[in-house]
């Protein structure tokens, strides 16, 4: 019977391991996680600003193993030995037939140990929870959101409307390295944004970056001082530390640069965020659809492989992109069409329910946006 070792219970993970239940075949399928439950990262920042229960964006992998067919072992693969087939966890090692790397990434804190320690990150549940504890504390005045992109924006926003709802005047700012946010994004959506931060009284240091962080003092770039300032910290991810110690080819996020079946080695393939996948300056990001469609391709190839058949090759459908915004004017891309404002908002969300992990999840995130929605005022729904 051939061994198929799954390493992520994320988006991309699980649609490997359902894509390879489907087949019928007499498979062994190992799937690691280090922690146990799911985690729908989407709806996170939402956790803070619309108050959506955490409970509601996660899902027990457990639960998964029976319907999927794998195994589930609850440890974190500390190093892969491609060349044997073996991973290792701290506590044994497993040999395999067929891999997928597909532990997606995690905050990147530049190797500063300071900078893990006092800020806080916004990739996990378990980060939110420390935030909502945080804000709970009230002894903050300043947040600099370091980091302008897409998560950064989401952040931002829904702090806002923690403190809009909570009648608190607080000051928000964006800190981001280069010129401007949202990096590589159209004109009109960077611009829109912008405006809409500056409705929400969001500011944005651009060129800036943060250069300390002294108890609940920091500092940004040019000796500007902030007291009692929270930090969240969203400047970018990398990938698990297996992955940068693993011989193979990567990019500079430590993404692992797969070809066009999704492979890096013999029987080894990658999904979701941990594989670069793409061509010369057109490399697919980091997103929940593109994850979902790697993952159940990868495990297609493992299938076609076994039974003999030519691997075939992936060709991802972009469906398109929203910034949501805690106000709810939000924008984005979809199938090309230009989207702003409450429709970006209601598309962003069917889409997270849709794609959100089993029934109680999926009814308790859609009784929270239709009780929000019916208050029907900007930045009123309340999840
Ligand atoms: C705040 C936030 C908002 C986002 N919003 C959007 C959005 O609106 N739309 C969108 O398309 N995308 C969004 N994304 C990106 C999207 O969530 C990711 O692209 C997607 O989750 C990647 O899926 P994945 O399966 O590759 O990784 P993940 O979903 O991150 O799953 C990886 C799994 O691997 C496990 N793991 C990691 N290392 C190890 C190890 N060494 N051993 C064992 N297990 C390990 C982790 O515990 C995790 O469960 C957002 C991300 C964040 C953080």
């Amino acid at each position: 019977m051939k061994k198929v070792i799954i390493i992520g219970g994320g988006f991309a993970g699980l649609s490997a391991a359902a894509r390879l239940a489907k087949s019928r075949l007499e498979l062994e399928v190992l799937l690691f996680d280090k922690r146990g439950h799911f985690d729908f990262l989407p709806l996170l920042p939402d956790a803070v600003g619309r108050q959506i229960n955490l409970e509601f964006l996660k899902y027990n992998i457990n639960d998964l193993s029976r319907k999927l067919k794998f195994k589930f072992i609850n440890e974190e693969v500390a190093a892969l030995y491609l060349g044997a087939k073996q991973a290792a966890t701290a506590a044994s090692t497993y040999t395999y037939d067929y891999l997928v790397v597909a532990s997606g990434s995690q905050t990147n804190f530049f190797g500063s140990p300071d900078t893990e320690r006092r800020a806080y990150a916004l990739n996990n549940a378990d980060d939110v929870k420390k935030i909502q504890e945080a804000l709970a504390g009230d002894r903050f005045e300043n947040f600099i959101i370091c980091g302008g992109g897409y998560t950064g924006v989401e952040a931002a926003t829904n702090l806002w409307l923690y403190f809009k709802k909570k009648g608190l005047a607080k000051k928000i700012i964006i800190v981001e390295r280069s010129p401007g946010i949202l990096g590589p994004l159209p004109e009109w959506m960077k611009l829109y944004t912008q405006d809409n931060l500056k409705g929400m009284g969001i500011d944005i240091l651009a060129n800036s970056s943060v250069e300390a962080i002294n108890g609940d003092s920091v500092v940004v770039s040019g000796g500007r001082a902030f007291v009692k300032a929270m930090v969240i910290w969203v400047p970018g991810v990398r990938t698990a530390d297996f992955i940068q110690k693993m011989p193979a080819e990567k990019n500079p996020q430590g993404r692992i640069i797969v070809n066009e079946y999704l492979g890096f080695k013999p029987d080894c393939f990658s999904a979701g965020d941990t594989a670069y996948f793409g061509a010369k300056n057109n490399y697919l990001r980091m997103a929940v659809q593109f994850s979902i469609a790697e993952g159940d391709h990868a495990g297609l190839n493992i299938i076609r492989s076994i039974k003999n058949l030519p691997l075939k090759k992936f060709k991802p459908l972009d469906l398109g992109y929203i910034i949501p915004m805690a106000n709810n004017r939000s924008c984005g891309a979809v199938f090309g069409f230009k989207v702003k404002g409450l429709l970006a908002t209601l598309l962003h969300f069917i889409m997270c329910i849709y794609r959100s992990m089993g029934l109680r999840n999926k009814m308790g995130l859609m009784a929270g946006l239709i009780k929000g929605l019916s208050q029907g005022k900007q930045g009123g729904v309340v999840c």
